[in-house]
């Protein structure tokens, strides 16, 4: 038996090694020069590999969720963390405070050298700078034809050629093209997991200042709530909430940004504001706010921030819990795939049997990892979500 695993990223890599089998010759064909490389740049360098808990209500998909949900336990986590301690030798540790699993030594490198060199034990052929440019059924197999050389034949195919996010990645979209003309469903793609632009910047001046809030994207088709770091960047805003929510805005313009800039709801706001003491306004703010940011708020609020807090009236109150609470932030474009950590939509999962990846159109053709119409929030679930697939298509190919 003869398997082209097409795409050495995280899920083609992981297909590649659970494909390996006694009589099967395994081409692992990558367009880059290396493979992998979103595992390299992932975590900043340090490659968040997974999640230490998985909420699976947070993945994103226009397909079934029960379906995502199918595919995820297929490896559950436990399983996952053992493969990468035991089988890879890479132990992880988690970061507590974002619930994060890191390899032990912090370098993302470690994953992708180990996680390809774990492929080649197992017998994998990896074949770089092989850029695929078609593939389809011929002969009772299938026909793979790349960039500069013979097209190849082979048994089965395994696609794990991502989505369209980060370019510089090796990701070109030809494998969502190829799909889509072999007759399969593919949901309109987006950027996620990309920053908010605003232009004007309102807060440019407060760039590199973050802070914990809750975020709110609601479009009339959508929505999604974040709970997490914000950061102000020079050009709009970033950081793990507003990446989380950010699919909702790079799918409607018409969708508005709610933030709740503390853990202080309104009741709690109604009694740190009551009109007492000789303090100033700005204080009360302070104690909950960087400073900056709590005279930026006051300003929004066309409240004076040097008013005692006794002196405060209602309707001054009032605005200044909405704009704590419930404000509406400015924002005009987005990053989009330049900036995305992952793409979303991509083939349905309806298109899949759950149990194998295996298309439901061509018999003999695997899809996994970001191509297929699902992806989860910041912290280690895209890796989550390739590993599991990735896996599932190894082994349902070698079958
Ligand atoms: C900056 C950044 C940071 C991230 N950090 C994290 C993180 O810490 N944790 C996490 O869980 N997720 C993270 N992600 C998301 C994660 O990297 C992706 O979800 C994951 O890599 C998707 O795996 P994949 O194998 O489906 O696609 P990819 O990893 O994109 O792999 C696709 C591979 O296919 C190759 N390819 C594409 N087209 C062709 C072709 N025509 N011929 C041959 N080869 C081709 C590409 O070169 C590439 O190597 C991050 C993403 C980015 C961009």
């Amino acid at each position: 038996m003869r398997i082209a695993v097409i795409g050495a990223g995280a899920a083609g890599t992981m297909a590649a090694i659970f494909a390996a089998s006694a009589g099967a010759e395994i081409l692992l064909l990558e367009r880059t020069r290396d493979g992998g490389r979103k595992i390299l740049i992932s975590g900043g360098g340090r490659c968040n590999v997974l999640p230490a808990r998985v909420d699976e209500s947070r993945f994103v998909t226009d397909s079934s969720s029960a379906t995502l949900r199918n595919i995820l336990r297929s490896w559950p986590l436990r399983e996952q963390i053992a493969f990468f301690e035991h089988e890879l030798g890479l132990p992880l540790i988690e970061e507590v405070e974002s619930a994060k699993l890191f390899p032990a030594s912090n370098r993302a490198r470690d994953v992708r050298d180990g996680l390809l060199r774990l492929a080649r034990d197992r017998g994998v052929t990896f074949l770089p700078e092989t850029a695929v440019q078609r593939f389809g059924p011929a002969s009772g197999g299938w026909r793979v034809e790349r960039a500069g050389g013979p097209a190849l034949l082979v048994d089965r195919v395994i696609v794990a050629t991502g989505g369209l996010s980060v370019p510089k990645t090796g990701s070109d979209g030809v494998g969502l093209t190829v799909l889509g003309e072999l007759g399969h469903v593919v949901h309109s793609v987006y950027p996620a997991l990309t920053p908010i632009l605003a232009d004007p910047a309102p807060f440019a001046a407060l760039a590199g200042v973050s802070l914990t809030v809750t975020i709110t994207a609601r479009s009339p088709e959508r929505s999604a709530t974040a709970t997490g770091g914000f950061l102000f960047t020079h050009h709009g805003y970033s950081g793990p909430a507003v990446l989380d929510v950010s699919h909702v805005a790079t799918r409607s313009r018409a969708a508005t940004l709610l933030v709740q800039w503390t853990p202080l709801g309104e009741p709690e706001w109604e009694a740190a504001l009551k009109p007492a003491g000789a303090g100033a306004i700005l204080g009360a703010l302070r104690r909950e706010l960087p400073d900056r940011f709590a005279a930026a708020l006051l300003q929004a609020a066309g409240v004076d921030p040097t008013r005692p807090l006794a002196q405060i009236r209602r309707d001054e109150r009032r605005r200044l819990i909405e704009v704590l609470v419930r404000f509406e932030l400015p924002w005009t474009g987005d990053e989009g795939y330049k900036k995305a950590e992952v793409t979303g939509g991509g083939v349905s999962l309806a298109e899949i049997d759950p149990r194998t990846m295996e298309s439901r159109k061509h018999p003999g053709l695997f899809i996994c990892g970001e191509a297929l119409d699902a992806f989860g929030p910041i912290g280690g679930y895209n890796f989550l979500w390739a590993w599991a697939t990735g896996r599932a298509a190894g082994l349902g190919a070698r079958k």
